[in-house]
């Protein structure tokens, strides 16, 4: 779940990537179809034939999962919501949104778009098979049969009301519906979701035990239902206490600024041996040019720390200075932000600040307090 993915393209301009692991899920469902599932559904098959069609099998797989995600991509673009990245790996799809559905109508017409491609695909090869005249090859039946059995099994699969599957976003966009509150429709949606995540676990390991092998995906696919609904409750706790909260109020104020000309040497002396905090804004006069943190000072070679100026080891994405009134929510969603754990505010009298994610986390569990 936390491995990077490897960025294989674009579609429809949205970045599609791959984890490694899906890439040996795919080499183990080409092998099992070519060792197994060929051979019987084709007496007398060519093992090279059967393997080869267990590839093409798996690679077809992988495009009607694509295609799913990209119905749900294509609906979530229309109604404002963009798509950061398509990605695949060890159970399917996701594609990851920035920032959420503003209303429930939204919620559902996105998580039905996804389905209803599957169901499309599954209505195509279920007419090809029926259309099939009985003197059709045995090696296209099976071929057109398989992606029939597997779309129809990601479609029953992606049904379940287990959120975040896309069943548990209607469920969730149903719920919200009713009461009119995202938060404690969400709330509901994931307390479904983990009940269904035990259950898939507990079924898996009964199954696994029974000798059924499938019972370890189950099992696996319960784990991610419960990790994956706790990850949506928090981000969206997270995002409820911060929307319309502007980085002023939660940051650390006034900085300690490093100047730019300053060397890594007399930068780790003079401010981080004596203050002891962890980042410092780089200044150019009053004006912000970078951010320095203890890790990239780390990285410049021990030898190189007196003739390296601070500013060329500094972090300079000018997407990390921002102004007090900036919203976090939409900060904390911000890639720069989240790759630094840091932002430089200034301020509108010219001052200067930082806001970690030490600080929203404190900031956050204050909030609880206050809300409970
Ligand atoms: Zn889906």
């Amino acid at each position: 779940m936390g491995m990077r993915s490897l960025r294989v393209g674009r579609l429809a301009g949205i970045p599609i990537g791959v984890q490694p692991l899906w890439l040996a899920i795919v080499v183990l469902i080409a092998w099992s179809l070519g060792a197994v599932y060929y051979p019987d559904e084709v007496p007398g098959i060519a093992p090279a034939a059967a393997y080869a069609l267990g590839l093409l099998s798996a690679l077809l797989l992988f495009a009607s999962i694509l295609l799913h995600e990209l119905g749900h991509s294509v609906v979530a673009r229309r109604h404002g919501v963009e798509i950061e990245e398509i990605d695949l790996w060890l159970l399917g799809g996701v594609a990851r949104m920035k920032g959420y559905p503003k209303t429930a109508g939204d919620e559902l017409r996105f998580a039905l778009a996804g389905p209803a491609v599957t169901l499309a695909i599954a209505i195509a090869f279920g007419a090809a098979v029926a259309a099939l005249p009985a003197s059709a090859p045995e090696a296209l039946r099976a071929v057109l049969f398989y992606q029939l059995f597997v779309n129809s099994a990601i479609l029953v699969f992606n049904l379940l009301p287990a959120f975040p599957l896309d069943g548990g976003r209607v469920a969730r966009a149903l719920i919200w519906e009713r009461r009119g509150d995202l938060s404690r429709a969400t709330a509901s949606a994931a307390a479904i979701g983990r009940g269904f995540g035990y259950a898939m676990i507990g079924l898996g390991i009964v199954a696994t035990m029974a000798g059924a092998l499938g019972g370890v995906w189950l099992a696996l696919v319960g784990l991610f239902v419960i990790v994956a609904a706790k990850a949506e409750e928090s981000g969206l706790k997270v995002r409820t206490a911060f929307t319309g909260r502007g980085a002023g109020r939660f940051m650390s104020y006034p900085a300690v600024c490093v100047p730019a000309r300053l060397s890594v040497a007399e930068a780790i002396e003079d401010y981080f041996v004596r203050y002891r905090y962890t980042a410092f804004p780089v200044t150019d006069g009053d004006r912000p040019v970078g951010l320095i943190d203890i890790e990239h000072v780390e990285r410049v070679p021990t030898g190189r720390r007196t003739d390296t100026a601070t500013l060329e080891a500094a972090i300079t994405d000018p997407d990390l200075v921002i102004g007090e009134h900036q919203d976090v929510a939409e900060l904390l969603e911000r890639p720069a932000f989240q790759r630094t754990g840091r932002a430089i505010v200034r301020t509108d009298a010219g001052g200067l600040g930082i806001l970690s994610t030490t600080d929203v986390d404190r900031a956050l569990r204050a909030l609880e307090l206050e809300a409970a």
